[in-house]
């Protein structure tokens, strides 16, 4: 596989609410959960200094903050589908929690998901297992897979209590399906996993929150989150995948990548630049 051959997804199906891809004989829908709006002062520049006066124009401003969109990612292997995180649910700002929406607007019946797994334990990623009118949001849910050192964070999750014993700890490195691979990818968070999606020759890094704003950190992988658990692994973490995925002509899909946050990494100069699909 050459970084330069000519590349892009089969788009299936889109909507305000979720976009479909064929990746050889799977499918991958991105899902929209909403946004969330941030401050600027959540990026932090190498030493944990904020940005002042000195923000780069190049950074991306909805009335003066930042505009994170909130992703979750359905694989559809043909026989079950696999979530990789669930959103908010009604557990934070009511920006979020449209996943139920957005899975139907996919046509996606949510008896069909089986297995959820998390790339980290954050409430945007985990609060959907439970829809705002308190059922389950997945009621045929087999396998509930959380990374290892982040178990007794989703025990700490009073919300998701009847979930708690759910829980299987997953291991970075371990194979979920035939086509869906762990890797670590910890500094946002201790257990912080990126999933690698392959299949027909195409890999897929679905990579949680590797990339916070992506106006600004493609291009300065440095520039970190205030709320990443450790943010010079997070910085190694994020230069690792972005290598990972221009070298290899890998796509990549992002939690909080402007939606459907689905796209292809290139190397610049200095950084790299994400060409959305
Ligand atoms: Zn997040």
């Amino acid at each position: 596989m050459t970084a330069n051959r000519e590349q892009a997804l089969e788009r299936i199906s889109a909507g305000p609410f979720h976009t479909t891809y064929k990746i050889g004989d799977i499918t991958v829908t991105s899902l929209r959960d909403g946004y969330v709006d941030m401050p600027i002062k959540r990026l932090r520049q190498p030493g944990d200094k904020p940005y002042g006066d000195d923000l780069p124009a190049q950074v991306q401003l909805v009335e003066g903050m930042l505009r994170l969109s909130v992703n979750a990612f359905a694989i559809d292997d043909g026989q079950d589908i696999s979530l990789i995180d669930t959103g908010s649910s009604n557990a934070w700002h009511p920006s979020m929690g449209f996943l139920p929406q957005a899975l139907s607007e996919a046509k996606i019946a949510v008896e069909r998901i089986r297995t959820v797994a998390f790339t980290h334990t954050h409430l945007d990623h985990i609060h959907g297992l439970i829809l705002a009118d308190g059922r389950d949001g997945f009621p045929l849910l087999s396998r509930l897979l959380v990374p290892r050192p982040e178990l007794d964070m989703f025990r700490a999750e009073a919300r998701l209590k009847r979930f708690h014993d759910r829980a299987q700890p997953f291991e970075a490195g371990q194979r979920l399906s035939t086509n869906i691979e762990t890797m670590a990818a910890h500094g946002h968070e201790v257990g912080h996993t990126c999933f690698r999606v392959a299949s027909g020759g195409e890999t897929l890094l679905i990579w949680g929150d590797t990339v916070h704003v992506p106006s600004l950190q493609f291009d300065r992988p440095e520039v970190a989150w205030e709320f990443d658990a450790d943010q010079e692994q997070a910085r190694a973490s994020r230069l690792r995948l972005l290598a990972l995925a221009a070298d290899n002509a890998c796509f990549v899909a992002g939690a909080h990548l402007d939606s459907p946050g689905v796209g292809r990494v290139f190397r610049t100069e200095k950084g790299f630049r994400f060409e959305p699909l």
